[in-house]
């Protein structure tokens, strides 16, 4: 670790505050560190290891992979891909996919389809896209600029132009905003996740697939997060029962792969034609692979499972004198502490449980198949820690 730690300070970019704990290794939602001591994670990498770390039927999915063909490039076809692309289109009804590596490049991916669209539809200078006040997009400059934000934004203007903020949950807002701008296009998370795990609400989100329809414009649900089964449904949009014209995954998409996909609907899924966009690594054959592995094991039973698990964690914390509140859907979950949630953290980690904080919040976002004995486990250490 002392010597991992030195390099890291002098040849690594000051972009991350790292906790003091070097992972060398996991199964399941168990890490090790450099010395031997386990913790329970219930981060899973930011939402990237859906069924945790090093899982056999994953690893045996990607390995096959890995021993056939691991890349070539978009000038080919390859099998992965195309069959990830149809499995995805099945399971949501959308009707083509775009691949990338990375969830801000699904969205910079969707924001093209939605200004190509509305230039071919409305006209040229209908281009501005609404997000929301307290959204994460990405950190690329467009999705930083689609960010609602304002601390991500200082220090890097000139940012995109034409994106603009609706308060969320207030369907006057977007109206409003609608109206008086000529816009593209709507993009938002259904349940915010670095803005502090916020679940917009579902009537909300019907009233503004309706204002999409009015202004015809593109819907963009953005579900790099929320996605892949983490709310108990495959995609989080599912539970209001909207259909966006384009929705955007990636973390856990992979299982600890880099992959970002860019699902098209009907109204948009013609709208590039080849030339318009692309990706030297986009739909790695090794990537998808993963991905398959992963969506196909998204059934009914294991969301039920995560919806369980999740009315689990608010049984135990929810009445603890040390919550004020708990936010989310799922296993995607953000607690409201009294006490400091650094603090919180800090101290889970001493006692072997590793959690993630979204603004002052704790935010919980295990492995979809952590084990319920693990679990109950780490939530006691937490609970411990949020009542001191
Ligand atoms: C993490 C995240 C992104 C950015 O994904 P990267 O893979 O880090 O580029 C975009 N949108 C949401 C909602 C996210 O949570």
């Amino acid at each position: 670790m002392e010597l991992t730690k030195e390099w890291d300070k002098e040849y690594i970019a000051n972009t991350y505050n790292r906790f003091p704990v070097c992972i060398t290794k996991g199964k399941g939602s168990i890490l090790t560190d450099d010395e031997g001591k386990d913790y329970i994670d219930l981060g899973s990498g930011i939402a990237v290891n859906t069924f945790g770390a090093c899982d056999d039927n994953w690893i045996t999915a990607v390995t096959n992979q890995l021993n056939s063909l691991v890349h070539t490039s978009n000038l080919y076809y390859t099998e992965p891909c195309a069959q990830l692309a149809k499995i995805l289109c099945e399971k949501t009804g959308m009707k083509k996919v775009f691949f990338s590596n990375s969830g801000a490049e699904a969205n910079e991916c969707a924001i093209k389809v939605a200004r190509k669209y509305a230039n071919k539809t409305l006209g040229e200078d209908y281009y501005n896209i609404i997000t929301l006040k307290a959204s994460f997009h990405g950190r690329t400059i467009t999705t930083l600029s689609a960010t609602g934000q304002d601390v991500f934004h200082t220090q890097f203007k000139p940012l995109t132009e034409g994106f603009l903020y609706a308060n969320p949950n207030d369907i006057e807002d977007m109206e409003q905003l609608l109206k008086s701008n000529k816009c593209a296009g709507i993009m938002l998370e259904v349940v915010q996740g670095e803005g502090g795990v916020n679940a917009l609400d579902f009537d909300y989100l019907k009233q503004v697939e309706k204002l999409a329809e009015k202004y015809k414009v593109v819907l963009i649900v953005d579900e790099v997060q929320c996605g892949n089964g983490r709310t108990g449904k495959l995609y989080g949009y599912m539970h209001s029962g909207i259909n966006p014209d384009i929705v955007t995954t990636a973390k856990g998409l992979g299982g600890g792969l880099p992959i970002g996909a860019t699902m098209l609907g009907e109204k948009v899924k013609d709208v590039y034609v080849a030339g318009d966009h692309g990706s030297t690594f986009g739909g790695n054959p090794v990537c998808c692979a993963g991905a398959i592995n992963v969506i196909n094991r998204l059934d009914d039973e294991l969301l039920d499972d995560v919806l369980e698990k999740s009315k689990m964690i608010y049984d135990e914390l929810e009445h603890s004198s040390g919550v004020i509140s708990i936010t989310g859907l799922g296993l995607m979950l953000g607690i409201e502490t009294k006490r400091n949630a650094d603090e919180i953290v800090k101290e889970c980690i001493e006692n072997g449980v590793l959690v993630l904080k979204a603004k002052n919040k704790i935010r919980l976002l295990p492995a979809l198949n952590i084990p319920k004995e693990e679990l109950l486990k780490a939530l006691k250490v937490l609970k411990i820690a949020c009542e001191k």
